[in-house]
């Protein structure tokens, strides 16, 4: 099909169908992170080895920090789990849920740069998990409630589970093992 139609000597273009705006895009140059190699491409932040651009687009990209990595620098992370060891935990539980929460983290990861562990903060009687994306975190908190609800139960502590949605999207997570 011929896209312009010539009328009395003037070129219309017929509307840009999706597909015809997404060759446009093409040509542009991607927004790339250096920092994780992830790169903007059809509106979402995706990993560079898993989207199919060619060699002139890599040549290209425009260098810039992703959301994610941003809130890695400025420590301004939209997630967060505080958990609080008032009884002295089993070793062998505790190395357990930190095994679940960077497990979790990575597959996530995989799927989308943007939603990670961001850091990992432990003193003895508390930790602070930081995460990139509000969802992240809650998925974590309650799969942790999910999973070891019953050995916490078993050694007569309990665990209580506290959502803050600070300023939105922020989202803080207080679990209480006590
Ligand atoms: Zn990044």
């Amino acid at each position: 099909m011929n896209p312009k139609k010539l009328t009395k000597g003037r070129i219309i273009s017929p509307p840009k169908s999706f597909k015809a705006k997404m060759k446009n895009q093409e040509h542009k140059s991607l927004l790339f992170c250096e920092k994780c190699q992830s790169v903007f491409y059809q509106k979402s932040w995706r990993h560079l080895n898993q989207v199919d651009i060619s060699d002139a687009q890599k040549q290209n990209l425009k260098k810039t920090n992703c959301p994610a990595c941003l809130m890695e620098k400025t420590k301004n992370y939209e997630g967060e789990i505080v958990m609080n060891f008032f009884a002295p935990l089993n070793d062998q539980i505790k190395q357990e849920i930190k095994n679940l929460i960077i497990n979790i983290s990575n597959k996530e990861y995989e799927r989308n740069p943007l939603s990670r562990l961001g850091e990992f903060q432990e003193s003895e009687n508390q930790w602070k998990i930081f995460f990139t994306d509000n969802q992240l975190a809650k998925r974590i908190a309650q799969k942790i409630k999910k999973t070891f609800l019953e050995s916490i139960f078993s050694q007569n502590q309990k665990i209580e589970i506290k959502f803050a949605e600070e300023k939105r999207p922020k989202t803080r997570i207080t679990m209480t093992f006590k």
